[in-house]
């Protein structure tokens, strides 16, 4: 398998955003569901307002990684019928990565993993990049705030010892997600991003994946997109 990745982006007034897509009560539940609620630092609940850290910004950019599945071991395209790189609005990022190849440190025994593990390596290995340079970002504009796309792994094999009461190794590289401070990320990617988020079937390969990350500052970011790509 092979994926190439293509950028979207959407800049928005933060208070807009916020009172069109946070609705904490909606989304809590899902994260007191999760394994990590109360488990991880990056994931709720916090020991302060996260309505009161994300408020009297005046922009938020959005940004949505879409991993497009461009083909198998055998060259066999997988995206039939849906939108992939050079969508509308869309910014192609790199070029096209062997699965194989994607990783730090991998071998060709990288091939044939099965769906669900490849999705894994490839999310990891997308959002680590991605959270370094939203953290870059937030250091040219002083005061701006990044939220990424998804819980922290920043700890061996995804344990965080808020588990044991220890606390945070790295504090100054951990940001919350979108979803974890309550906002709609289903509902921002198909509308603000047009890209709907897919669930892929179990065993199932999905078309593509997709990591929705935003931005708080009190100025627009010219160029953003082309600043991951
Ligand atoms: S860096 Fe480690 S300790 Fe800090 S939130 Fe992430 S997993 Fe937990």
């Amino acid at each position: 398998m092979t994926y190439r990745l293509v950028y979207h982006t959407a800049l928005l007034s933060a208070d807009e955003y916020m009172g069109r897509y946070r609705d904490a009560a909606r989304f809590l539940p899902l994260c007191e569901a999760c394994p990590r609620y109360g488990n991880c630092w990056a994931c709720p609940p916090y020991e302060y307002d996260p309505a009161e850290r994300i408020a009297g910004y005046r922009y938020i950019h959005l940004l949505g990684v879409q991993i497009v599945v461009t083909g198998s071991d055998g060259g066999v395209a997988n995206v039939s019928g849906r939108p992939g790189p050079g969508i509308p609005g869309g910014v192609p990022g790199g070029a096209e990565v062997p699965a194989w190849k994607a990783f730090p440190g991998a071998g060709d025994d990288q091939k044939g993993l099965p769906a669900g593990e490849w999705a894994e390596r490839v999310l990891a290995a997308v959002r680590s990049r991605l959270d370094f340079r939203l953290l870059a970002l937030e250091r040219q504009y002083p005061g701006s705030r990044a939220l990424f796309a998804g819980t922290c792994s920043g700890c061996p094999a995804g344990v965080c010892p808020r588990a044991c009461g220890e606390p945070c190794i790295r504090p100054e590289s951990v940001r919350p997600s979108l979803e974890a401070y309550g906002f709609d990320v289903a509902g921002s990617a198909a509308e603000l991003l047009h890209v709907p988020l897919l669930w892929p079937e179990e065993g199932q390969r999905p078309d593509y994946l997709m990591l929705v990350s935003g931005f708080l500052s009190d100025s627009a970011v010219p160029g953003f997109a082309a600043r991951f790509a």
